[in-house]
């Protein structure tokens, strides 16, 4: 198979999903360690439990506060998401913020069950002079959610030490 050279925004992507895999625990069956990264192109989702078969998304950011979730973050293609929400099916999302210099990052997890239509909102579509005109993404409208994410780790997975000791 051909390497092909990922660009920044997607190496960010890879490295926000494997710490995701590494760290959080499925929020279905409870077990750690069985979520694992789909194919780039695979689709809905990012990772998929090996174990029960439960999807999730993961969004990875660069901010200057990774105590601070950000109002709106880029989407991806707005069409399938369109049908999915008219199908009623959703996808929990971890939210990763990190520094720049990935120094620090913190995960943030925001479950399916309290999405909602209006979070997901359409772009203009690309214009004609476009790579890939015509092409709709959509932005995480995440102001009127904020109350709702779970705050999983902080301080780069560091309080996972004490939550290691309790179990
Ligand atoms: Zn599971």
């Amino acid at each position: 198979m051909p390497i092909v050279a990922r660009t920044e925004r997607q190496s960010l992507g890879d490295w926000g999903e494997k710490k995701v895999s590494e760290l959080c625990f499925c929020p279905s069956c409870k077990r750690s360690k069985t979520m694992k990264l789909l194919p780039p192109n695979f689709k809905c989702a990012d990772l998929i439990c090996d174990f029960c078969g439960y999807l999730s998304q993961v969004k990875t950011c660069t901010v200057v506060d990774v105590n601070s979730i950000p109002r709106q973050i880029l989407g991806a293609a707005w069409e399938p998401q369109r049908e999915r929400m008219e199908a009623a099916i959703y996808f929990s999302l971890y939210l990763v913020l990190s520094l720049k210099d990935r120094s620090d990052f913190s995960i943030y997890f925001l479950s399916k069950d309290l999405q909602e239509d209006a979070m997901f909102v359409p772009r203009k579509p690309l214009s004609s002079a476009a790579k890939r005109a015509g092409w709709q993404g959509y932005l995480l409208q995440l102001d009127n959610v904020k109350g709702r994410f779970v705050r999983l780790f902080w301080s780069a997975g560091q309080n996972l030490a004490s939550l290691g000791q309790s179990h």
